[in-house]
């Protein structure tokens, strides 16, 4: 993969975004840690408004053409700011970015900026479960109504959804998450972005389709060059990579951007300075951390497969029907490293399993260094009810693996271990 001046995802992710001349030369980026910045004259203080609050038209932008990027309060925006949604931009292939303190920031944001009382919006099951509350319990509650697939490798099932959305509002925000977790759910981004062109030609309104990248990242699927109008990513897994801080990022046109940045000023949902500036550093290291975390998730997930304590692995990789294996070959570069597996057994097993790993760590969350595990059913989905758990894929002898960047036989012996005592 490559952007429009040629150069591959991977060198991007090095350095775009950071021009050492900004920084009295420093290698790496400076972290501009300060609230407010200070201007030379009223004059310039009233351009430099003019230009953020009027557009690149306005006079004020026009005087400061030539100057370096101005900057007006933190929550606004600030340097290592830029940096990172520049870079972001980059990898995703959009026109723009917005970076967020966290996921939930980054959609919370994204769809109250787009979504209005009456509207109805559509998403693709499962889904992250602080979107599926939000959406479910605070935007209906704002009169928004929402629909949802199972199968989004159907047109029909995605049509049903559409239409039925489209009955009870004008559809403004199409949600998409592939793969999804713990199913391997995955969705045709490019045929669900022409069913909302031709719901757009009916309703007079073309609905955003939003896509969560989160599962694979940039790397691995580019939602953007599939059609999608945004692309949303918890970039507090695989992309920040060390399980270290929270942040998130959304992509797209920039007049979307625009609209969405506009909302993240008033929620005050932007990333500081300090948390930009870590996340620059894990950018670099995405792409080689991406490519060994696959490599060792499709021989964890082997391995796993062929026990004789395990009842099944949920992993993209080892989808064979047809039409997800096209699917795949046209959408994403590799199957990411998380999956899940599950055990002959319940509870009682898992938990016996999972006290006697000690390389593995027992946690939530995914896309660190190190190999996460948890179950799923007491932990990540505890408040869910049991039918819809179990509606999703997840009974009590299901278990979520994250694999990281450790030897994969360390990781094999673990779990063989581990497995001893089921
Ligand atoms: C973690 C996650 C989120 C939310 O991101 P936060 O950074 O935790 O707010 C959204 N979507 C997916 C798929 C996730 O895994």
């Amino acid at each position: 993969m490559s952007d429009k001046t040629g150069l591959h995802l991977e060198t991007l992710a090095i350095s775009h975004g950071y021009d050492p001349q900004s920084g009295q030369g420093a290698a790496k980026p400076p972290i501009y840690a300060t609230s407010t910045f200070v201007y030379r004259s009223a004059q310039q203080a009233k351009d430099i408004h003019e230009q953020f609050f009027d557009g690149p038209e306005s006079e004020g932008a026009k005087r400061l053409a030539g100057e370096p990027e101005a900057y007006i309060y933190g929550r606004l925006g600030h340097p290592n700011l830029t940096m990172v949604e520049a870079r972001l931009a980059a990898l995703d292939g959009a026109e723009e970015s917005a970076a967020f303190n966290s996921g939930m920031a980054a959609i919370s944001t994204t769809l109250f900026a787009l979504v209005r009382p009456g509207d109805s919006i559509v998403h693709s099951r499962p889904f992250y479960g602080g979107a599926d509350n939000l959406i479910h319990n605070v935007l209906t509650g704002f009169g928004v109504n929402a629909f949802s697939f199972l199968d989004g490798l159907s047109e029909a099932s995605i049509q049903a959804a559409l239409d039925e959305a489209a009955a009870a509002g004008p559809v403004s925000v199409i949600w998409l998450e592939t793969p999804a977790n713990p199913t391997a759910a995955l969705v045709d981004i490019a045929l669900v972005v022409r069913l909302a062109k031709a719901l757009g030609e009916r309703q007079g309104r073309t609905p955003i389709v939003a896509v969560d990248n989160t599962f694979l990242g940039p790397l691995l699927q580019s939602p953007l060059a599939e059609g999608a109008d945004l692309c949303m990513t918890s970039l507090t897994k695989y992309c920040a990579g060390h399980s270290d801080l929270l942040a998130g990022g959304v992509s797209g046109s920039a007049e979307l951007i625009k609209t969405i940045k506009a909302l993240r000023t008033l929620k005050g949902a932007h990333l500081d300075a300090q948390t930009a500036w870590l996340l620059l550093r894990s950018f670099e290291t995405l792409p080689v951390r991406t490519a060994r975390a696959c490599d060792n998730a499709l021989k964890i997930a082997t391995y796993l497969r062929a026990h004789p304590k395990v009842r099944g692995v949920t992993y993209v990789g080892f989808r064979d029907e047809p039409e997800a294996v096209a699917l795949l070959a046209r959408q994403c570069r590799g199957t990411g490293s998380t999956f899940s597996v599950r055990l002959k057994g319940g509870e009682a097993e898992c938990f016996r399993f999972l006290d006697r790993l000690r390389v593995l760590r027992l946690a939530v969350s995914l896309g660190g260094t190190e190999t996460l595990i948890c179950h799923p059913a007491t932990t990540t989905h505890y408040a869910v009810p049991a039918a819809d758990r179990a509606a999703s894929g997840i009974d009590d002898g299901t278990m979520r693996l994250s694999v990281g960047l450790e030897h994969p036989d360390d990781l094999i012996a673990d779990l063989e271990q581990a497995l001893e005592a089921v």
